[in-house]
């Protein structure tokens, strides 16, 4: 079902008014954790003014260390909801077991699973029985057959709705945190009709790199970004490293701009 050859035209994924896959550049932005009220509304609003499509903002937190912040769980998704209402862009944000599902697509208009995530097979049957949209990202170590399978366990259950996100793979490079894989963009044009957008935040770890790869991904042809933005990167509570501010992020909408009417 993820395969080209049973579907030869691209699919595109709506979120609400925004489609996912038809031609256009679609950005999502914001911070890596919900960390408050105050904080992912006035994030929301910069990252709206500065053109962004889609709000992200995590509430469920995949940590490695299980004594880091692990996220407000519901409430985060409460304060995602407000954020929404005030500047009316579509949310995003991970859902890491079937149990919070039904919950999570009370708030959210696109689910995501998290790389860790990526071969939870219960989890992709669950939000395969679901119809909302799914942002399915790639695993640390999967291959893209892998992470193709993964998508055919949503789509097999009767879920036409999901977006591909690669986020970067493990290799022997520790300068940057992940090795951006931006050969899934061609590869996934080619094998499959789904949607890829890529996180250039976590495929490399490191703030500055972002805006490169970031317009790296678009010149190779992908339908769009997940980005880290936070007002005040140096405190955020989780991957604050990898966060570009406001002012970094609508300099780098200013650059798509140009690329994408350019590719
Ligand atoms: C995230 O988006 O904050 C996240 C945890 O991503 P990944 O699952 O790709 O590590
Ligand atoms: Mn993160």
């Amino acid at each position: 079902l993820a395969s080209r050859l049973h579907h030869p035209s691209p699919s595109v994924v709506s979120v609400r008014d925004r489609k996912i896959g038809d031609g256009s550049v679609t950005v999502m932005a914001g911070p890596c954790s919900v960390e408050s009220r105050d904080q992912i509304i006035e994030i929301a609003q910069a990252l709206k003014q500065a053109g962004a499509h889609l709000l992200r903002g995590g509430a469920f937190k995949p940590r490695s260390s299980p004594y880091s912040f692990q996220g407000l769980g519901e409430t985060g998704l409460k304060f995602m909801a407000e954020a929404r209402e005030a500047t009316g862009l579509p949310i995003v944000s991970e859902v890491m077991d079937i149990e919070n599902l039904p919950m999570a697509c009370e708030y959210v208009d696109m689910i995501q699973i998290g790389a860790r995530n990526m071969q939870n097979y219960p989890l992709l049957r669950a939000v395969g029985k679901t119809k909302k949209p799914v942002l399915l990202k790639r695993g640390l170590s999967a291959t893209i057959e892998e992470w193709l399978m993964s998508a055919e366990y949503i789509l097999s259950e009767g879920n036409p709705n999901v977006v591909l996100c690669e986020r970067g793979i493990r290799t022997f490079e520790t300068v940057t945190r992940n090795t951006l894989d931006l050969n899934a963009i061609p590869v996934i044009k080619h094998l499959s009709h789904l949607p890829i957008i890529i996180d250039p935040s976590h495929g490399t770890g490191v703030a500055r790199y972002v805006s490169a790869m970031s317009m790296a991904a678009i010149a190779a042809g992908a339908d769009g970004l997940i980005l880290e933005a936070h007002q005040s990167p140096e405190t955020a509570l989780s991957d604050g490293q990898q966060s570009i501010t406001p002012d970094e992020f609508e300099q780098l909408m200013q650059r798509i701009d140009v690329l994408s009417r350019a590719v």
